[in-house]
C-alpha cells in the first residue's frame, strides 16, 4: 500500500473549499489521506471524530475537554494520545502541514517525510497564536520539503529552507467553465437586478469593507453579491445598503453559477499585512468564467496578472475600474479574455499535483526525525526535586518576565541592551561578562584567556564607541609562534624565515605540491576565505589567500584541509601539531564548515617571500586589534549596563526550566514565568536542566555535544616589559600551554608598577587529554615552561600566579555536531526559546559575533511580539 498522508490543517474540510481540498482530493488517488482538523470542545470525553468525504479520504475530528482555541498547548496530551493510536494504522507515512501550530503533534510520527505546504502568511492574520512565527522557524528546520502557494510567499520563504517550491493556487477550469453558460445563473440572483458585481471567498479582516461601502454608495443601481462566511470580524462591521447582498456561505458546487450570474468579478482586498502575502485562488477561478476582473494592487495579483486584471489602488479609481469593466467595448474585453486564456491553459491543479509527487518521489526519505519521543504531560516542577533549591521559598507566587535572558555574557547584556524594560536578565556569577570577565589580583588585570576587540562589522564598530568611548587602545597586532627554539611572526607560512633550512624546505615543496597537485588549471579563484584568525587562537589564518573552488572531493576532515591548504611541511611543522594541542580531540574527527567550506590555494608568493626574508611588521586595518585602556576587557561588556533598560539579576542560578510550563526556576526559589526565553548558557547545560521535559532524542543529542576546556595560569613576574609581543602560539609538546597571551602589553593599564603580567593558556578534554596537573602543581609547571621558552628568567620573582579555570571554552565541530544542535534547537523553539551566543548556539564566536547574536536574538523576540500585537487588533 502507499504511503499514508497524515495532514495537520487549521482549515475544516467541509469549510470553503480552497487549496488544501483541491490537492489533497487528487493527491487522495495516490495516496490514503488523514486530515486532522483542530478540536473541537467536547465537555466530557476525548475522542475522534471521523468521516470519509470523498473516496482515500479520512477527516479526523479531535473532540477533547479543552476549551482553548486551535492546537493549544494545553490541548497537546489529548491530541497526542488521540494520534498515537490513529497512526498504528498508518506505519508508512508522510507527514504534511498546513499550520505550523501542530508541528509539537510531531512527536507522534515517524514520517518518511515531512511536508509545509505554506498556503498563506498566518503569522498575519488576526488572532493568530503568538507562538506561530516560532513554530514556523521550527517547521521549516524539521520539513524536507516545502511547497508555496504564491511568487510573495515563496520570495519570503525561499532562504529559509533548501528546498522551496512554488505552486501558485491553479484552477478547476472543466468546474468553472460552466460559468460561460449565462442562462445557468443561480437562483437567488432572482431577486437581485443587474448589473451585479460579485465576489465570493471567506470575508474577514483581509476584505476591504470600506471600499465597499463606497463601490455601493457611487452607483445605488450597481448590485454588489458576496458569497461566503463572515469569520473573525463581526458581521455589525460591514457596511449595509440596499444595494449589497451578502448570500452567506455556498457549496463549491454552486460557484459557477454564481459567476455566471455575475457582470464584474472582485478582488476588494484591504491592502495591509494580512493580505501582503495572499494569491488569491480565485482569480483563476473568475477567469475561466471570462469575465471582468477588478482588484485592490494585492502583490500576487498585480504582478502576474496587471494586463488582464484591472488594479485599482483606492475605492475612486477602484470605482473608476467597474465602470470601465463595464462599458469596456467588445474587442478590449475580448483581448483580455485571450490573455485569461493563456494563463489557465499554462496551470491545472491536476499538473500541481503531479509536480508535488514528482519531489516527494525524489526528496530522500529522512534518516533522522528529531523530536520524536512522546513529549510528557506537562508537569509543575517539583522544587524538591530540582537541585540547589532554596525550597524557603516554594509557596511565593512565580514572578512575571515577559522576556527572560539567561546569562549576562556578552550574548545576553547585548540582548537585554536591545530589548526594553520588560526584559529580565539572569546572571548566575556576582558580575556580568560571561568569559569577557576580568580578574584583579594585587593591581594586575588579567582576563578569561586572552581577549582582544576586532571587528569589520560597522554595527559593532559603533557599539564598541557606545560602550567605550574613548576608553579604548587600539595597536598593531605582534603575534608570533615559537618553535625550533626560534620566534617566527604569526601566520607561520608566511614568516618561514629563521627556521632550519630544511624545514623550510619542506614547507615550500609541500606548498608547491599542495598548489600544483591539488588545484585544476583553470580554476576559479576568487579571495573571499572567510576563516581569519581575528581572535589570535592560532588555528587558521585564510585571510587575504586565494581561494579555490573544491577539487571534485573536498577534504573529509580538518586534518585533510590542513594538507590541502598548506601542503605536508607546514602542515607537519606547525598546523598539525598547534591544532593537535589546542582542540585536544583527533583532528580527523573535526569537519571544516566553521572554515567557510572553501579551501585556499597556498599562497606560494607570500610563503616564499617569508622564507627568503624577516616577515615585515603586519600592515593595514586586520592587523590592529583593540582593548580597554583601562578595566581589562571587562570594561567593554560592563560598557552595555547602563544602558539597559530591563532588570539585571546577578547571582541568579536558573536551575531548571520549564518550556512547557514557560517557568524558570532560581537556585533561590525565585519561580519566573516568561513568554520568551533567550538562552545563552552552554546548550547541553540547559537540556540538562530542561530534564525529562526534553525528549530522549535531544537528551541524546545534548550527549552528543562536544566541547574542550581551557585553564588559564595567570602570572606576574617583578620586572617591567619582558616582551614586545602580544600573544605567542608554542605549537610543541615542550610547553604544557599552547598559547600564552601577553596580558601586559594588551594595554599598559593592565600592569601593576615595576611588574608585567601573562597569561598561560592550556587546553584540555576531560575525555581526550586531561588536564596533567592542577593548582600549585600546575603553576610551578607553567612558571618552568616560561622559563624554557625565555619569556620569564630564571631569576625573575613571580609576585601573582592565580588560575581560572574555563570548562566550556571552545565548541568542537565534529562531524556529528550540526545534526544534534539542528535537532535541540527545532525542538526548543516550538517551546519558544530562542538560542543565542557561542555556547548556546554551539558555534565559533567572538564576542563581535555575540554582540550580533544577542542582537538579532532580541529582534526575533520583538518580531514576534509586534506581529501578536498586530494580529490582536
Ligand atoms: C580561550 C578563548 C579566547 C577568546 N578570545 C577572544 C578574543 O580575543 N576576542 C573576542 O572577541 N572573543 C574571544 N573569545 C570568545 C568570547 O569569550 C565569547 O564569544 C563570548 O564570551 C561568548 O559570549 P556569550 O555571552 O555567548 O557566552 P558566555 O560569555 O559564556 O556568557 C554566558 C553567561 O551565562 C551565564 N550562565 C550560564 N549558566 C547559567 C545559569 N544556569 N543561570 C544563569 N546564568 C548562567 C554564565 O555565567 C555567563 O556569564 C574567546 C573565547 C575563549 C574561550
Amino acid at each position: 500500500m502507499a504511503s499514508a498522508i497524515i495532514v495537520f490543517s487549521h482549515l475544516r474540510w467541509d469549510f470553503v473549499f480552497q487549496r488544501p481540498q483541491h490537492l489533497l482530493s487528487r493527491l487522495a488517488r495516490h495516496y490514503p489521506i488523514v486530515i486532522v482538523e483542530e478540536p473541537v470542545h467536547d465537555t466530557e470525553r476525548t475522542f475522534l471524530k471521523t468521516y470519509s468525504p470523498a473516496p482515500n479520504i479520512l477527516v479526523c475530528q479531535p473532540h477533547t475537554p479543552v476549551a482553548m482555541p486551535g492546537f493549544h498547548d494545553d490541548q497537546l496530551p489529548h491530541l497526542q494520545k488521540l494520534l498515537r493510536e490513529l497512526v498504528r494504522d498508518y506505519d508508512d507515512h508522510l507527514a504534511w502541514f498546513y499550520t505550523p501550530m501542530a508541528l509539537p503533534l510531531l512527536q507522534e510520527l515517524k514520517p518518511r517525510l515531512v511536508v509545509y505546504d505554506c498556503m498563506d502568511e498566518l503569522a498575519a492574520f488576526k488572532n493568530a497564536p503568538k507562538q506561530l512565527l516560532q513554530r514556523e522557524s521550527a517547521l521549516l528546520k524539521v520539513a524536507d520539503l516545502v511547497f508555496t502557494g504564491g511568487q510573495s510567499l515563496y520570495r519570503s520563504k525561499r532562504d529559509r529552507h533548501p528546498n522551496v517550491h512554488c505552486f501558485p493556487s491553479s484552477v478547476d477550469r472543466a468546474h468553472f467553465v460552466q460559468a460561460l453558460d449565462r442562462t445557468n445563473s443561480h437562483p437567488a440572483h432572482r431577486e437581485i437586478p443587474g448589473p451585479r458585481l460579485g465576489f465570493y471567498g471567506v470575508i474577514d479582516e483581509r476584505f476591504d469593507v470600506d471600499l465597499l461601502g463606497s463601490l455601493a454608495d457611487a452607483h445605488p443601481m450597481w448590485q454588489i453579491v458576496l458569497v461566503g462566511p463572515v469569520v473573525k470580524i463581526d458581521p455589525a462591521t460591514l457596511p449595509q445598503r440596499a444595494n449589497i447582498h451578502y448570500l452567506g456561505q455556498q457549496p463549491y458546487e454552486a460557484l459557477p453559477q454564481f459567476l455566471a450570474g455575475w457582470d464584474v468579478c472582485l478582488l476588494p482586498f484591504a491592502m495591509n499585512e494580512s493580505t501582503r502575502f495572499i494569491s488569491p485562488t480565485k482569480t483563476l477561478e473568475y477567469m475561466a468564467a471570462e469575465l471582468p476582473i477588478v482588484s485592490t494592487p494585492v502583490t500576487d495579483v498585480a504582478s502576474c496578472y496587471s494586463d488582464i486584471v484591472a488594479i485599482a489602488g483606492d475605492a475612486e479609481s477602484f470605482i473608476a475600474a467597474c465602470e470601465a469593466a463595464l462599458l469596456a467595448p467588445p474587442e478590449e474585453h475580448a483581448r483580455k479574455v485571450e490573455g485569461m486564456r493563456r494563463v489557465l491553459a499554462a496551470t491545472s491543479w491536476d499538473s500541481t499535483v503531479e509536480q508535488m509527487r514528482a519531489l516527494i518521489d525524489i526528496t530522500p526519505r529522512r534518516q533522522d526525525i528529531p523530536l520524536i519521543e512522546p513529549a510528557a504531560v506537562p508537569v509543575a516542577i517539583d522544587e524538591s526535586e530540582a537541585p540547589n533549591v532554596n525550597l524557603l521559598r516554594r509557596d511565593e507566587a512565580s514572578r512575571f518576565a515577559k522576556t527572560a535572558i539567561i546569562g549576562a555574557g556578552p550574548t545576553g547584556l547585548s540582548a537585554a541592551y536591545h530589548l526594553g524594560h520588560d526584559a529580565v536578565l539572569f546572571e548566575k556569577n556576582d558580575m556580568v561578562g560571561g568569559w569577557c570577565r576580568s580578574i584583579r589580583d594585587k593591581g594586575f588585570t588579567f582576563d578569561h584567556a586572552g581577549h582582544i576587540m576586532f571587528s569589520d562589522d560597522p554595527y559593532v564598530l559603533e557599539l564598541y564607541d557606545i560602550l567605550l568611548g574613548s576608553n579604548v587602545h587600539w595597536q598593531d597586532r605582534e603575534a608570533w609562534i615559537y618553535s625550533k627554539n626560534v620566534h617566527t611572526r604569526y601566520p607561520f607560512q608566511g614568516a618561514l624565515h629563521g627556521l632550519p633550512p630544511e624545514v623550510v624546505k619542506e614547507c615550500i615543496m609541500g606548498a608547491v605540491e599542495a598548489r600544483y597537485g591539488a588545484a585544476k588549471p583553470g580554476a576559479t579563484v576568487s579571495s573571499t576565505a572567510k576563516a581569519a584568525d581575528c581572535c589570535a587562537d592560532g588555528g587558521v589564518a585564510l585571510s587575504g589567500t586565494n581561494v579555490a573552488s573544491l577539487e571534485k572531493r573536498g577534504p573529509a576532515n580538518f586534518e585533510e584541509f590542513i594538507h590541502q591548504v598548506w601542503g605536508a611541511g607546514i602542515a607537519r611543522h606547525f598546523a598539525i601539531p598547534y591544532n593537535r594541542k589546542l582542540w585536544a580531540v583527533p583532528l580527523t574527527e573535526m569537519e571544516t564548515s566553521w572554515l567557510g567550506g572553501r579551501v585556499p590555494l597556498p599562497d606560494l608568493e607570500q610563503i616564499i617571500t617569508g622564507a627568503l626574508e624577516p616577515a615585515a611588521k603586519p600592515m593595514g586595518p586586520n592587523a590592529r586589534f583593540g582593548y580597554p585602556l583601562r578595566g581589562g576587557f571587562q570594561a567593554l561588556v560592563s560598557g552595555f549596563v547602563p544602558h539597559i533598560k530591563g532588570t539585571i539579576e546577578l547571582s541568579a542560578d536558573i536551575v531548571a526550566v520549564s518550556p512547557k510550563q514557560h517557568l524558570l526556576t532560581l537556585a533561590d526559589g525565585r519561580r519566573y514565568e516568561y513568554e520568551s526565553l533567550i538562552s545563552t548558557m552552554p546548550l547541553p547545560e540547559l537540556v540538562r536542566i530542561i530534564g525529562d521535559e526534553a525528549p530522549e532524542e535531544v537528551k541524546q543529542a545534548a550527549a552528543g555535544l562536544k566541547h574542550i576546556s581551557v585553564r588559564c595560569v595567570n602570572l606576574a613576574v617583578a620586572r617591567e616589559n619582558i616582551t614586545d609581543k602580544h600573544w605567542i602560539y608554542y605549537p610543541e609538546d615542550t610547553t604544557l600551554f599552547h598559547r600564552i597571551f601577553v596580558q601586559g602589553n594588551a594595554s599598559p593599564e593592565c600592569n601593576a608598577p615595576g611588574g608585567f603580567g601573562i597569561t598561560c593558556e592550556i587546553s584540555y578534554s576531560p575525555d581526550y587529554k586531561p588536564l596533567p596537573l592542577s593548582g600549585q602543581a600546575l603553576i610551578d609547571r607553567c612558571i618552568e615552561d616560561c622559563i624554557k621558552v625565555g619569556i620569564f628568567r630564571g631569576d625573575d620573582k613571580v609576585i601573582v600566579a592565580n588560575e581560572a579555570d574555563m570548562p566550556y571554552a571552545y565548541v568542537i565541530y565534529d562531524h556529528a555536531r550540526a545534526r544534534n544542535v539542528d535537532t535541540i534547537r527545532s525542538w526548543l523553539a516550538m517551546h519558544d526559546i530562542i538560542l543565542a551566543g557561542r555556547y548556546s548556539e554551539w558555534e565559533y564566536y567572538n564576542s563581535d559575533h555575540a554582540f550580533i547574536a544577542g542582537k538579532k536574538a532580541a529582534e526575533a523576540v520583538k518580531w514576534v511580539e509586534r506581529k501578536s500585537a498586530v494580529a490582536a487588533e
